[in-house]
């Protein structure tokens, strides 16, 4: 039987931090579903490795064959002791030329709306920011890429909402390094055709991977904006039937987090309702 490569996100996606509910049953059938042999498991996700491992303990996820971290900025392989692929960050390093960190902060530090997130949550490929959930986020993107521009740095600007804090999020990678890139990546790694691929989602970062043209679920707890954003990208992709929205009424479950995810897979890939009873 073919491989199938499922990505997951993992806050409000796999892991139930959001305001909606969980279906009791959703996170279990998950983690039955991942010990089949025919599934690749990844997990796409803002976290850095630290927090990627601390959720898999607290949510008690199964560890999966990858994890990508840092918004794409990183992939690691935790059954081989989270070994990190370096190959990945050659390949993205080059959007970068020979700038680093330290150069991409200094084109930006005068950039008022920008304030430094703590040093936990920067990386060698990845600078993090906070600034106003209200900000117009077109033009603080053409605003941060023309600071960077003459440099010739190729940046892939990524903003997102944390409605926990009540603050945006606004990442900035080399151009290449992105969740869609990065799945496309390990896609490639595994000798997998795009049809034995699908990713779930919640929301802006993942925007890219839900409508970049791989089979995409959309969890129902995503927030309106998300769909809303999510509906318009796909009118204009040449496949719009490759992003499902979760509705619920599946196996008994609500549609919110993992049941979203498992919703999806059989959407897909019918088959996988077997691997549920
Ligand atoms: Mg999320």
């Amino acid at each position: 039987m073919e491989k199938l490569f499922l990505c997951c996100d993992l806050d409000r996606t796999l892991i139930p931090n959001g305001d909606q509910a969980e279906s009791v049953k959703a996170r279990p059938l998950f983690s039955r579903i991942a010990q089949q042999n025919r599934l690749i498991l990844a997990y796409v996700t803002g976290r850095n490795k630290a927090q990627i491992r601390d959720a898999i303990e607290t949510y008690d996820l199964p560890v999966p064959d990858y994890a990508v971290g840092d918004v794409g900025a990183t992939i690691y392989q935790p059954g081989k002791n989270w070994h990190t692929l370096s190959e990945w960050s050659t390949y993205i390093q080059n959007s970068w030329h020979h700038s680093g960190w330290e150069d991409i902060k200094e084109s930006l530090n005068t950039l008022t709306f920008l304030l430094l997130q703590e040093p936990e949550h920067q990386h060698r490929h990845k600078l993090s920011y906070y600034t106003d959930p209200g900000i117009d986020k077109n033009s603080l993107e053409e605003e941060i890429l023309r600071r960077l521009s003459p440099s010739g740095v190729k940046s892939n600007v990524i903003f997102s909402l944390d409605e926990e804090k009540g603050v945006a999020l606004v990442d900035i990678l080399p151009q290449k390094a992105s969740k869609r890139h990065a799945i496309e990546f390990i896609r490639l790694q595994e000798k997998l055709s795009t049809d034995q691929v699908m990713f779930a989602g919640d929301s802006g970062n993942d925007l890219d991977a839900l409508t970049g043209g791989i089979r995409a679920v959309l969890v129902k707890n995503a927030s309106e904006a998300v769909r809303k954003e999510a509906v318009n990208q796909m009118a204009s992709q040449p496949n719009p039937d490759h992003l499902f929205f979760a509705r619920g009424d599946f196996l008994g479950m609500n549609g919110n987090y993992s049941a979203g995810v498992l919703e999806g897979l059989v959407h897909f890939f019918p088959e996988t309702l077997d691997w549920m009873s």
